[in-house]
């Protein structure tokens, strides 16, 4: 049985939005070297921006401003991030869609998409398929029908927990899934689940009338804007933004995300989890206004920009870049990245090396292999990580905000860090892999201040090296 939602909002719901005000900010800001300044030291000491301040950064044109702006964006990265990247894979639950989103090929009226839902059976093999090379967080994401309803999305999140293999589990399960009401939110909290996603696409209101059809659920913009309120409501607490880049003018988008933030920090004391910034990709039967396409430049640009503006949230590149795009772009500020990802419907175990444009959504820019990305991180001293510890030990939310602190890092993230890499080396990766693999733990293990922790940290790399131990928390 399908529950249809509600189509209640947040209390006091608000659109947020002003576009003129927007608008205006971008069109009548002007490039500043000094007030550029300013505003980078502000960012430096990890204090949010206000939207007319990152409307100074934007403004910015001049190549060796520009360069100012990419190297801070870099330093902050490494003051609150330290060299740690998140690893976690999308796993495509189904795409049946009663939606019309011009610029996807799941969209209802693209009838050469080809349908399908996976079965439990189908989940539980792909589930195995990404545990069997390491993965431990995914993203389960969903296409809006009434058959992927909250029951349903938290059944599929229930079904991930549940799927063992090996020394394999998932131990965080995100999901990326249309608007609920709040009994929605409600369901898939219980079922365990970690960041709620949901992208507005564009914030800009007649582009995005423009390209979500009136009469379609996706069409009605306040439902979708209010989404994360509801969520908020309902004590999904971890949220994730974003924007599709690509729609409008990236600079509007990015003003829109930072007001996004302040809105949900103001409101609920609570900011933003994890922001992202998906750029538009060619899709099966998708023909475009090439207009707002964003030049690699400008994409650096609006990275950077965005980790200045919001300093403690987590910032996500998706495999729709390629691999060189990526790896240059993850110094400025990135936290988290998928990897080995398969993006059609039962990919993980059926697409082989070339990707199917007819099952899947858009083309991805990066293919390779976890093992492959996991080697070239560490060969570029990242320490990639499978932690899950904040989310488990209830550091979300309001705490995940006092833990986002420096000295916080060094005692639980990079400990955990370690230990999770570990496990990766000891379990999945190929002996290249583990080769560099073990130098860089050995040299974040010296690096490690607090002797007690040193010392802990120690024993458990050896307790993971020598015996069945896993998932050993700090
Ligand atoms: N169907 C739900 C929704 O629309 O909210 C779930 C998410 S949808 C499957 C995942 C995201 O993919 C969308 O929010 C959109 O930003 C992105 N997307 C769709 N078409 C895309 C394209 N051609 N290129 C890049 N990203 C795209
Ligand atoms: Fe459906 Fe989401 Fe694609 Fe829109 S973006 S057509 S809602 S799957």
């Amino acid at each position: 049985m399908c529950a249809m939602p509600t189509m209640t909002l947040s209390k006091g719901a608000v659109d947020f939005i002003n576009d003129e005000k927007l608008t205006s900010l971008i069109e009548n800001t002007r490039e500043d070297a000094s007030r550029v300044r300013e505003v980078l030291a502000k960012s430096m000491e990890k204090k949010a921006l206000q939207v007319e301040e990152t409307a100074v950064l934007l403004a910015a044109e001049n190549p060796e401003l520009v360069e100012e702006i990419f190297e801070c964006a870099r330093e902050l990265k490494r003051k609150v991030y330290g060299n740690r990247i998140v690893l976690f894979a999308p796993l495509y639950i189904g795409n049946d869609c009663v939606n019309d989103c011009k610029y996807c090929a799941f969209r209802h009226s693209n009838k050469d998409a080809v349908r399908r839902t996976l079965t439990d059976a189908e989940i539980v093999q792909q589930v195995e398929a990404l545990e069997n090379v390491g993965h431990k967080r995914l993203i389960l994401v969903y296409g809006e029908h009434p058959k992927y309803d909250a029951e349903y999305i938290a059944h599929t999140v229930r079904k991930v927990y549940e799927t063992k293999v090996g020394r394999g589990e998932i131990r965080r399960v995100n999901i990326n899934a249309a608007p609920m009401d709040h009994a929605g939110y409600r369901l898939v909290k219980e079922a365990g689940i970690g960041t709620y996603q949901i992208f507005q696409e564009t914030y800009h209101h007649a582009t995005y009338a423009n390209y979500h059809p009136k009469g379609t659920r996706k069409g009605d913009f306040m439902w979708r804007l209010d989404g994360l309120s509801r969520a908020f409501e309902a004590e999904c607490d971890d949220m994730g933004i974003g924007a599709l880049f690509g729609l409008h003018d990236w600079r509007f988008e990015v003003l829109s995300l930072v007001t996004h933030s302040l809105h949900l920090q103001q409101r609920y004391n609570v900011g933003p989890h994890t922001i992202s910034f998906p750029r538009l990709q060619p899709a099966h039967m998708v023909n475009l206004d090439q207009k707002w396409l964003v030049s690699d430049y400008n994409f650096k640009r609006l990275v950077a920009i965005l980790r200045l503006s919001v300093p403690y949230t987590g910032m996500i590149l998706t495999a729709r870049e390629s691999p060189k795009l990526r790896r240059e772009i993850m110094s400025f500020g990135v936290s988290q990245i998928d990897a080995g990802s398969r993006i059609e419907i039962g990919g993980y175990t059926e697409a082989g090396d070339t990707q199917c444009m007819e099952r899947e959504q858009f083309a991805l820019g990066d293919i390779r292999s976890l093992d492959e990305v996991m080697r070239e991180l560490l060969q570029d001293n990242y320490i990639p990580s499978f932690c899950t510890a904040c989310y488990r030990l209830g550091r979300t939310g309001e705490h995940f905000m006092e833990f986002a602190i420096p000295g916080f890092i060094q005692n639980f993230c990079t400990p955990n860090a370690l230990t999770t890499l570990e496990e990766y080396l000891v379990d999945y990766a190929s002996p290249e892999t583990r080769t560099v693999g073990e130098k860089i733990i050995a040299r974040e293990l010296a690096g490690i201040k607090d002797e007690k922790i040193k010392a802990e940290a120690a024993d458990r790399l050896r307790r993971i090296k020598e015996t069945d131990d896993r998932d050993l928390i700090f």
